[in-house]
């Protein structure tokens, strides 16, 4: 394994490679932990050479309180690639190699897409992701990133962002992965005791629920069935449900023939904020 931290030192070794040689790419903010590596092995498996990024983006934080929680195990995640046992190159800036003085990000008109959702609930979130995710892009310069369905709004924006930058790269969505409970891994969990771990999988229990009856309930029932569920559970705050149309991410007010949908949760464990979605049809 290659570490770089800064990026003309990146630049220049990717530059060097056989232009034949297909590069992958996986950004992530580190905390590294299964699901990111599902990603990196799905790149290993399809690319020459792979490219994991760890960053933590401050722009893309509307709070500073998480950002300055947010969990960093840089010796860890080194670990964790290091064990693939296949060459990876890690970038690993700090933030004042991607940003200059001001660290603020660029303004983003993704069609819509980022009022939805995580974007009326993370204000500026969107484009703060927006635009790490256009830098790193510039600098790796991948014929294929991968992004996981676990933020799935975000991979949505991502492929609009590529095709509004004209950004030539293959923009490639991964399946989410969970903890046995059914919890969708994220680096957040690390930071649930043990008992807000186990009664967080109540996310994926109600999204589960809904899932089995989503072709015998109405979007109306299924919202009330999912606020109930919350309700009777003390530990965990339901921040917002939605089934929304899957292009779009418009919320659903009810079911039209053809049109595919995937139910969203944001809820709080303690306080902690997760997010978690899925297919419904
Ligand atoms: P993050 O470090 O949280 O920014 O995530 C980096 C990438 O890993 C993003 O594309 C995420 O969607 C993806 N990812 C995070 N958690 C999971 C998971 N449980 N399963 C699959 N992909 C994930």
């Amino acid at each position: 394994m290659v570490i770089y931290t800064q990026k003309e030192t990146l630049v220049q070794a990717l530059s060097s490679t056989s232009k034949n040689d297909k590069i992958g790419f996986v950004p992530t903010m580190g905390a590294l932990h299964q699901g990111h590596i599902s990603l990196v092995k799905k790149a290993l498996s399809e690319n020459d050479l792979v490219v994991v990024s760890i960053f933590v983006n401050p722009t893309q934080f509307n709070n500073k309180a998480d950002l300055q929680k947010y969990p960093r195990t840089p010796n860890d995640d080194i670990s964790l690639l290091k064990n693939l046992e296949e060459e990876i190159i890690v970038y690993l800036p700090e933030v004042s190699d991607l940003y200059d003085t001001s660290v603020s990000a660029k303004k983003y008109n993704f069609g819509g897409l980022e009022n939805e959702m995580e974007g009326k609930h993370r204000n500026g979130h969107f484009d703060g992701v927006g635009t790490i995710v256009s830098k790193l892009l510039r600098i790796v310069k991948p014929n294929t990133a991968y992004f996981g369905e676990k933020d799935f709004q975000q991979l949505q924006i991502v492929k609009k962002l590529v095709s509004i930058e004209k950004l030539p790269v293959k923009i490639v969505g991964c399946p989410i992965l969970r903890e046995q409970n059914g919890l969708a891994m994220s680096s957040r969990n690390k930071r649930l005791s043990a008992k807000l771990f186990e009664e967080a999988a109540l996310i994926y229990k109600t999204l589960k629920e809904v899932r089995e009856k989503f072709s015998s309930k109405s979007i109306a029932e299924l919202n009330a069935l999912v606020a109930e569920r919350f309700l009777q559970n003390p530990h965990l705050n339901l921040e917002y449900f939605e089934i929304a149309e899957e292009k779009t991410l418009k919320t659903a007010k009810r079911k039209n023939k053809g049109s595919k949908y995937r139910a969203f949760i944001a809820a709080f464990a303690g306080e902690v904020r997760l997010i978690d979605n899925m297919p419904l049809n």
